[in-house]
């Protein structure tokens, strides 16, 4: 079976594509010709995941998986959550929506966190959809020079290093997206045996 995994960011696909099962064929954006810049207009990280993998669907006809990501911190009622990617403005990067978390939560004792990736698979137009959490809290400044996004200033429960200071293999078994694609790929095992 093809299946696309619709994200732009070649990390992520080289990633999942070497845990697919047997009888998978993984497909990128790329290699299907999708240019298209999909727009994440959804209220919540499940609508906008449904988005991405809809849109592949219905105009190209391919069964579809799609990501999305948000950081939710405690003491701002869940921001930035579903606008973690632009948290600072849409022209800003990874360093200023840090910035800007830090400046938010300063003097603020309550530093309790999570990532939270869901996953929207499109499958003949039918969806599932698979979910990855991890606790954490935010330190004070930023650690470590591995990973990416918010990274440097996470970390995950039971860890006294940051996402961006463990290695990666520690942070793909604990994370919010490997815990998502772990399910994905238990789910698409029970598809390919059947
Ligand atoms: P996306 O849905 O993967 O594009 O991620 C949305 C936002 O969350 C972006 O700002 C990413 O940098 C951030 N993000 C996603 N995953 C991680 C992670 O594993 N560590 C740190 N930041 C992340």
């Amino acid at each position: 079976m093809k299946l696309v995994f619709a994200t732009h960011n070649n990390n992520k696909f080289e990633e999942v594509k070497e845990l697919m099962p047997q009888g998978i064929t993984l497909l990128s954006l790329q290699m299907i010709g999708c240019n298209d810049e999909i727009a994440e207009t959804g209220d919540t990280l499940e609508e906008n995941a449904i988005i991405k993998a809809n849109h592949i669907h219905r105009k190209y006809g391919l069964n579809c998986f799609a990501d999305d990501t948000g950081l939710l911190v405690d003491a701002l009622n869940g921001a930035p959550g579903v606008f973690s990617a632009r948290y600072a403005g849409a022209h800003k990067n990874a360093n200023d929506n840090m910035e800007k978390l830090l400046a938010e939560l300063r003097d603020t004792p309550n530093r309790q966190a999570r990532f939270e990736t869901v996953i929207a698979l499109n499958i003949n137009g039918e969806t599932a959809i698979f979910t990855g959490t991890v606790e954490g809290r935010i330190i004070e400044g930023k650690r470590g020079d591995q990973g990416f996004g918010y990274d440097p200033i996470f970390v995950p429960e039971g860890y006294d290093k940051t996402f961006a200071e463990l290695p990666l293999e520690i942070k793909n078994k604990i994370s919010h997206r490997g815990l998502a694609i772990n399910q994905l790929l238990r789910f698409l095992e029970t598809l390919t045996i059947r």
